[in-house]
């Protein structure tokens, strides 16, 4: 399969990676959008989050918990952070493999762009 975010898993694309476990990967932005950017994935390619079952919750919710812990190792849980997961073109989804940002380190607005 043609996927940027499956190579990574696979290693056959190099990615400083944060975080690594049997269901999940977590490596920094390429295109950082602030002083710690993080790309949260599942291994198991899943398209968008529209592709994504009832089977997946518990795999859903893990991506929740591990921005959670990666926002408190930069140090960011009391100053604030946000997860984001862009669905589809219209949303400004650029990669088809589910992934949540993890942004801090600097202020983020509300709303976004
Ligand atoms: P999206 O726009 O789909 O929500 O987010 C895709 C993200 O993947 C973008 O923030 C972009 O900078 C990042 N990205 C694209 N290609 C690569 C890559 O090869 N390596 C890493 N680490 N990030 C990438
Ligand atoms: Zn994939």
């Amino acid at each position: 399969m043609d996927c940027l975010f499956c190579k990574i898993t696979a290693g056959e694309i190099p990615a400083d990676i944060v975080y690594q476990d049997d269901e999940l990967l977590a490596f920094r932005d390429l295109s950082p959008q602030a002083p710690s950017h993080i790309l949260i994935i599942p291994r198991k390619h899943i398209a968008t989050l529209n592709d994504a079952g009832d089977e997946d919750t518990a795999l859903l919710g893990r991506l929740m918990r591990t921005a959670s812990m990666l926002a408190a190792e930069a140090g960011c849980a009391e100053e604030g952070y946000r997860v984001v997961m862009n669905c589809n073109a219209g949303a400004g989804q650029t990669v088809f493999h589910i992934h949540l940002h993890m942004l801090c380190g600097r202020p983020l607005h509300w709303p976004p762009g």
